[in-house]
């Protein structure tokens, strides 16, 4: 057993720290979380040094590393900001499908105009009648001659409105169970028929794109259909234990980085002739937070070692992301409540870090699913 970063590690740990530090400024954190605007300038730039295509391999391009390596990146990123974290890590979103289950051309095609043309990509599996129970998706995607035919509406996807290409979940035939007969088909976002629109008004993570998608007719070759038809639901579950770790991460770096605002602010601001942190109960609560803080990170990294030796435990990448996202919302909250009413105001960084970390406990699987899985594995079906 062996906790120390490699020299690669540490590096790629420390060259994203330095990146997010120097390019996600107080201004454009602001500027972009008070207008909802995707920066795609930043995405751009996060690109060109590699940290959004840290998984893709290297002979398409990308950097070729492992998911341990992609959450320490993703970390830093959202340690600082997790909006603009998010714009720029989550321009890749999905094409982990395509590196699990597509063919050579696919990957040649799809990861390559990611790597190289700055394409970005999204994954739709959700639909306004379909969350949690994403199994009973009602998107259709049928068989027409030597075309496939897509019809459906998707909601809440991440870069809808900005994707070059998104990853669909739709119904291909009725199997004997719900969650057969679904496949995924990869749509690009200037086909006929595609139509997105910005969701406006979220509560955090604002400089993220997020989109209903309304897929009218859409019209597409065999080549686009990913894997074997009837799949999709299969494909999706072990798509979410390789994503469910880096999201776990996200709610570490959130949780970091509200700890140490709470650290700076207590060490100066004096109520009864004294800092507030030197009251025992700030004392002791910090230190409960940071202990939380090294218990997920620990996690997380078991999580995403597991899926970088090709072995993803479920269980884990979804105790990671529970327990992470649990976290974010507990130092959140806590980092608000020191610094009183300054807390509660957009002039101090607190209440951004409050409003973006509810959503680790939301998307990728509310956590009351992450509860279902673990429970799934330690007691069986009952
Ligand atoms: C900012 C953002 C970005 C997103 N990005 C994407 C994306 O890129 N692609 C994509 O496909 N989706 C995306 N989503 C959708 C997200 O994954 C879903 O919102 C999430 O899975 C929950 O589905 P739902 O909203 O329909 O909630 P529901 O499924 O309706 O759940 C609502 C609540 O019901 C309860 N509940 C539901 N099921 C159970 C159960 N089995 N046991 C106990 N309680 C339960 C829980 O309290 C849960 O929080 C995104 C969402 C947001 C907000």
């Amino acid at each position: 057993m062996d906790f120390k970063l490699n020299e690669d590690q540490e590096d790629i740990k420390k060259a994203a720290r330095e990146f997010a530090e120097r390019e996600f400024t107080r201004e454009l954190i602001e500027e972009c979380d008070r207008e909802e605007k995707y920066p795609m300038e930043l995405v751009k730039k996060a690109r060109k040094l590699g940290f959004s295509t840290i998984k893709i391999p290297e002979e398409y391009g990308g950097m070729g590393m492992s998911l341990v390596e992609e959450c320490l990146v993703t970390e830093e990123f959202y340690r600082v900001s997790a909006g603009l974290g998010n714009a720029c890590l989550s321009s890749s979103f999905g094409t982990e499908l395509i590196i699990l289950f597509g063919n050579e051309e696919q990957k040649e095609k799809y990861l390559r105009w990611v790597t190289e043309k700055n394409g970005i990509s999204a994954m739709a599996s959700t639909e306004p009648e379909a969350g949690s129970d994403v199994a009973s998706v009602k998107t259709k995607i049928v068989k027409d001659g030597d075309e496939w035919v897509v019809n459906g509406v998707k909601t809440f996807i991440t870069n809808g409105s900005v994707c070059d290409f998104v990853l669909v979940l739709g119904r291909t035939f009725e199997g004997k169970k719900k969650h057969e007969g679904l496949t995924f088909a990869i749509v690009e976002s200037k086909s006929k028929g595609f139509k997105a629109t910005k969701i406006k008004n979220k509560l955090g993570l604002r400089a993220s794109d997020t989109a209903e998608i309304v897929l009218k007719d859409v019209r597409i070759g065999e080549e686009n259909i990913l894997g074997e038809p009837g799949k999709g639901f299969y494909q999706l579950m072990e798509f979410f234990n390789h994503t469910r770790p880096r999201v776990a991460a996200q709610g570490v770096g959130i949780a970091q980085g509200a700890l140490e605002l709470a650290i700076n602010y207590v060490k100066q601001r004096k109520q009864f002739d004294q800092p507030i942190g030197a009251f025992q109960h700030t004392q002791f609560k910090l230190a409960e937070i940071a202990t939380r803080i090294q218990a997920a990170r620990l996690l997380t990294w078991q999580a995403a070692w597991y899926c970088s030796i090709g072995k993803p435990r479920p269980e884990l990448s979804s105790m990671a992301k529970w327990f992470a996202g649990e976290t974010a919302v507990i130092a959140a909250d806590w980092c608000v409540q020191f610094h009183g009413g300054y807390g509660y105001i957009g002039e101090y960084p607190a209440e951004r870090y409050y409003r973006d970390a509810k959503i680790i406990e939301i998307y990728e699987g509310v956590k009351e699913i992450q509860k279902q899985i673990i429970s799934r594995q330690i007691l069986g079906r009952l």
